[in-house]
């Protein structure tokens, strides 16, 4: 089977009503992102960051997969799939994807504030500031926050090395070291972009431009690309 990469960000998960934030200003649901996203403001105002990841998580789990992941989740009848998300919702999954690399976490586990390699699932939408790991520290949200690494980073580029086709849907690579990943993608195999924006950045080289929504273009290049 042919191996076929998916690079997929907010984008692909706005119509299913989840926010990106690039599109509201740099704001994310009228935060900024300084505010809860970072080390710093677990260290500074660690109850208004599990808020806010506690309200993510409720809307997260609210939301339902869109026609875009459901188109996916299908092209692995024909193709061997792997899907590389900087979301932070299981939206993929729940559309049926079996191979999904989360570059940023998955905001439906929790993890240990001092050793990020312990997680664990949760049951409901809540962290609690007195819910603990194992080793007695605060748990928060399993998310990568700016200014920490991505352990992922390395693997999804080998992923991306080996690609005989790239699709890239809904991301305004402003966000690295994910948006560099387009750079290990062999630049001789079809590379689509699908996003009703395009970012300046991907206009240059030779991406194949479908300039829809995830759930208008997704679907018709995966029915497309069945048929081939
Ligand atoms: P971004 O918010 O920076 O950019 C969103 C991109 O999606 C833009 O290029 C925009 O034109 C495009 N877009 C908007 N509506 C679309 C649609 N209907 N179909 C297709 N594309 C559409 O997103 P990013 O590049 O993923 O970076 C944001 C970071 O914020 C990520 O690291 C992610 O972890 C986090 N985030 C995640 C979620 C989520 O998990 N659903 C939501 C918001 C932010």
């Amino acid at each position: 089977m042919k191996k076929l990469v998916v690079l997929t960000g907010a984008g692909i998960s706005a119509e299913s009503g989840l926010k990106t934030f690039r599109d509201s200003d740099g704001l994310w649901e009228g935060y900024n992102i300084e505010d809860v996203a970072t080390p710093q403001a677990w260290q500074c105002n660690p109850a208004l960051v599990q808020e806010f990841y506690n309200e993510r998580r409720k809307s997260v789990l609210e939301a339902q997969p869109n026609a875009a992941h459901y188109a996916l989740a299908k092209l692995e009848q024909k193709y061997d799939v792997t899907i590389i998300t900087q979301n932070i919702d299981d939206l993929h999954e729940r559309a049926g994807s079996t191979k999904v690399m989360h570059l940023h976490g998955i905001i439906t586990r929790s993890q240990s504030s001092v050793n990020p390699e312990l997680t664990y699932p949760i049951n409901g939408w809540e962290i609690g500031m007195d819910e603990v790991c194992e080793l007695g520290s605060p748990l928060r949200a399993h998310v990568v926050w700016f200014g920490e690494d991505v352990p992922m980073i390395g693997p999804a580029a080998q992923i991306c090395s080996k690609a005989a086709v790239f699709m890239l849907i809904g991301s305004s690579l402003a966000v690295y070291p994910a948006a560099g990943l387009i750079s290990y993608v062999r630049p001789e195999i079809p590379r689509y972009i699908i996003d009703p924006k395009i970012p300046d950045v991907a206009t240059r080289g030779t991406l194949i431009r479908i300039q829809e929504k995830a759930t208008i273009g997704v679907p018709a290049l995966v029915n497309k690309l069945l048929e081939d």
